[in-house]
């Protein structure tokens, strides 16, 4: 490759910017010429490019969000939007393209290679929800930000021997609320993957209090339950009134942690190398400290596998 383009795509998340500088600084770094896309597939289709060179990137590692910002474009899903799509980076000698994003952004990537763009995916979400790597970007600031939002609930619980949802991001996997719960003692954790009894949660919950527990929390992702409803089960089974805090979007922004710009360096570099190599249609990620490249086909047609046994853990320790 010669040129390449990248963009970020779908949702953000914490960590973009530095995987945006990876890919810049390394396919500098390789003489290869390099494009920032705006606004994801919708600034591609607007033609909405711009060269990158060493500069354009800087003091970005650090920030939230994406420069490139982010889309979703319905045009995008269109063979036709996609055909428009591949001659516009043609047009301008661009062969390559990584794609930052969630599952969506993945199989605007794969359709592109179709057409004759090399292209790699890099997982860009906060909710861990991509099969073929242990994390996603974002993930481990999201996890950070909510194990510190319960640390503050938490004491303010125990001052006043209170109950407390927390409804965290995660619409079919658990994993923040899995981790976050984890860390933080959560008492239960709610996720998608595991069905729950409510009257059970709610039992649990008295009888923790009887033995002299001063707080309870209970993490739900929002995938498996609204906050606010758990809170009146648990009112409507043993006459507890928890408090329901609802995390929203700050659960999206702020600085990444060092893991995340990291993982985002890491990835970013690879996905460069991947390109260098001749290689399309594959999504980067780490498993095991090991960098992989997978067939983007074959990772958005599984389904990441839920951590039974963090899961398990964290019951025992809930107690
Ligand atoms: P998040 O995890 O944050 O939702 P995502 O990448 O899954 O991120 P989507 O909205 O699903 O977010 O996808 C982002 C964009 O990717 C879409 O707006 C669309 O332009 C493109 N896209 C999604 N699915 C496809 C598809 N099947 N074929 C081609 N392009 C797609």
């Amino acid at each position: 490759v010669k040129s390449i383009a990248v963009l970020t795509s779908g949702g953000d998340s914490q960590g973009m910017n530095a995987a945006v500088r990876a890919v810049v600084r390394s396919a500098l770094y390789f003489d290869i010429e390099v494009y920032g896309v705006q606004r994801g597939y919708q600034g591609l289709l607007n033609d909405d490019l711009r060269p990158m060179d060493l500069r354009s990137v800087g003091d970005i590692l650090q920030r939230g969000g994406t420069v490139l910002q982010t889309a979703r474009c319905k045009e995008f899903l269109t063979a036709e939007g996609q055909q428009r799509g591949a001659d516009v980076l043609r047009s301008r000698g661009i062969d390559g393209l990584v794609v930052i994003g969630g599952d969506g952004s993945y199989q605007g990537a794969n359709k592109l290679s179709k057409l004759g763009i090399k292209t790699m995916g890099l997982p860009g979400t906060i909710d861990n929800d991509i099969p073929f790597t242990d994390s996603t970007i974002g993930f481990d600031t999201a996890v950070s930000i909510v194990v510190d939002a319960i640390n503050k609930i938490r004491d303010t619980m125990s001052s006043h021997e209170r109950a407390s949802v927390v409804e965290v991001m995660g619409r079919h996997c658990g994993d923040i609320a899995l981790y976050a719960g984890l860390a933080s003692g959560a008492e239960t954790i709610i996720v998608p993957e595991v069905p729950y009894d409510m009257k059970e949660v709610a039992n649990r919950m008295k009888s923790n209090f009887a033995k002299g527990k001063r707080h309870s929390i209970v993490v739900v992702a929002e995938g498996a339950a609204k906050g606010v409803d758990v809170a009146r089960e648990i009112t409507n089974s043993c006459g507890l009134e928890p408090h329901v805090t609802v995390l929203g979007h700050i659960q999206r922004g702020g600085a990444p942690t060092a893991a995340d710009r990291i993982l985002a360096s890491q990835l970013g570099d690879f996905a460069v190398h991947q390109l260098m190599a001749g290689e399309s249609a594959k999504a980067c990620g780490i498993i095991s400290g090991k960098l992989v490249a997978t067939d983007i086909d074959t990772v958005v047609n599984s389904k990441k596998p839920f951590n039974m046994d963090l899961y398990e853990l964290a019951i025992r320790l809930s107690q």
